[in-house]
């Protein structure tokens, strides 16, 4: 999956944050954030795993779609969605006539995998997040689909079920998001999809308006 740099870091926004350890995102491109997210050690998750997630895709685009973090297939090469949720995410995308790496990035919560394959801690979100809003801010997307809970509640600042959050129309700092279930909630539960086709509906139908 090939991945575009944006080599000229001075053209990017800048926007200043917080990261433990007093560092600043706010100024990096794609070059430095991406080597300082395969380096970073501000959580215990990083012992537990092989390698770090970045996330893949059109660092131009008009979609991000935000998992919430890797799991053993991704963990194992480095991509992000590339495991069973991964290939129903596809699915997802397809159906609304995308692709990854056309017009679509995606991204995790956090950046490496939980070794016992549970949720995020709180305090492990807490690390990450800012690598996540950096990549925002340097995609600049249209439109952010939250898939899960871990997603929706870290970009939105909230504690609440995807149940709660679906169905309409949310708002991270300018951007429209859509929250939805995680492609691994379809996969044991399937009578979902019919949900999440209604959210991927509203997904395009706000991505149409911000187009005229
Ligand atoms: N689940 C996620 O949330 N992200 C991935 O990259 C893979 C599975």
């Amino acid at each position: 999956m090939g991945v575009k740099y944006q080599e000229n870091e001075a053209s990017t926004p800048t926007l200043t944050l917080p990261l433990q350890g007093g560092g600043e995102l706010g100024k990096l491109g794609w070059p430095k954030l991406k080597s300082m997210v395969s380096e970073c050690t501000a959580c215990g998750l990083r012992a537990g795993c092989t390698q770090t997630v970045f996330g893949s895709g059109d660092e131009q685009a008009d979609w991000l779609f935000v998992g919430e973090g890797p799991g053993a297939d991704e963990d194992a090469q480095g991509e992000p969605f590339v495991g069973q949720a991964g290939k129903l995410l596809d699915n997802m995308l397809a159906a609304i006539k995308l692709k990854r790496d056309k017009n679509v990035y995606i991204g995790n919560v956090v950046k490496c995998r939980p070794h016992d394959n549970r949720a995020p801690h709180a305090d492990e979100i807490a690390s990450c997040l800012p690598y996540l809003q950096r990549q925002i801010e340097l995609v600049q997307p249209k439109l952010i689909v939250a898939l899960g809970k871990t997603a929706a509640d870290a970009l939105l600042g909230r504690d609440d079920t995807i149940a709660s959050m679906r169905g309409k129309l949310h708002d991270y700092r300018g951007i429209p998001l859509v929250a939805t279930y995680h492609p691994a909630h379809l996969l044991r539960t399937p009578l979902d999809k019919a949900k999440v086709w209604e959210d991927l509906c509203m997904a395009v139908a706000t991505m149409s308006a911000t187009e005229k």
